[in-house]
């Protein structure tokens, strides 16, 4: 008997094999191809047809800095961890974001994310990828969740879109359905850091055992890291062996306040 493919998990739970899975993909690849035809996206800090953010654009955002703590991304003058995280004892064991929250990309997470601007998921995800390292060994891609009255409000939850993204690219599985946010929080941004940790803590559970897995999360922009950290204690709790995060940015600390839309954006 020929043996199946193993199951994809796709959002909403659903699974497909085999064939359905090619038919699906062929699909959205030809879905993908016709919006960006017809929508050709616009860059948020110029407004030149053709990407999220163009070439010219694209140069001038800030990279983080290295050599950087591998758990929260600050700067480091030796070593892999921070004192911070050393004391805290963090759960992710390796955050990857490729650059800070400030424009253009900032401009271009807006768009993404309050103008429901939801196909420029493909440029974005591609842009955080550039700080994946070429060996990364990763069972399946996890996003986080929004709370249910966020995503409803918004309609959806940017975090998912950049994962599928992430695991198509990288052909893995999407798990939409393993971890589930019980409770909304303030946002994060508004909140000094202390309370920032207390806030998250405890708002994910992990609904089934994840015995030796090793996951990839997937957000968009990250502060302190808490909400991410919240997330690896729930996927930890139930046995996940290795956690990475990827992000396409991080707040700067002194610029944590940014307000959610800023006067003046392309939006
Ligand atoms: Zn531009
Ligand atoms: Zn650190």
């Amino acid at each position: 008997m020929a043996k199946l493919a193993p199951p994809e998990r796709i959002q909403g739970g659903a699974v497909l094999c085999g064939s359905a899975k090619s038919a699906a993909a062929s699909l959205g690849t030809a879905t993908r191809a016709l919006a960006a035809a017809l929508f050709p996206p616009r860059c948020a800090a110029c407004g030149r047809p053709g990407a999220a953010l163009c070439q010219s654009c694209l140069a001038t955002a800030t990279l983080l800095s290295h050599p950087q703590c591998r758990q929260c991304t600050r700067p480091l003058t030796y070593g892999d961890q921070c004192a911070r995280c050393r004391l805290e004892q963090r759960r992710i064991d390796h955050l990857y974001v490729p650059y800070a929250y400030t424009p253009p990309i900032l401009n271009a997470v807006h768009r993404f994310k309050y103008a429901n601007k939801r196909y420029l998921a493909a440029d974005l995800a591609a842009l955080a990828m550039s700080a994946l390292p070429p060996d990364l060994q990763v069972d399946f891609v996890v996003p986080v969740p929004l709370a249910p009255s966020r995503e409803r409000q918004r309609g959806y939850n940017q975090a998912r879109l950049l994962a599928a993204e992430v695991a198509r690219r990288l052909d893995l599985q999407l798990d939409t359905g393993l971890l589930i946010r019980l409770r909304d929080t303030p946002p994060q941004t508004s909140l000094p850091r202390a309370r920032r940790l207390q806030n998250v803590r405890g708002a994910f559970r992990a609904l089934r055992k994840l015995s030796g897995a090793r996951i990839l999360l997937v957000d968009d922009v990250t502060t302190t890291g808490a909400t991410i950290e919240a997330a690896a204690r729930a996927l930890r709790r139930r046995g996940a062996v290795w956690i990475g995060a990827l992000a396409l940015a991080r707040t700067p600390e002194e610029r944590s306040d940014v307000p959610p839309n800023p006067d003046g954006l392309l939006l």
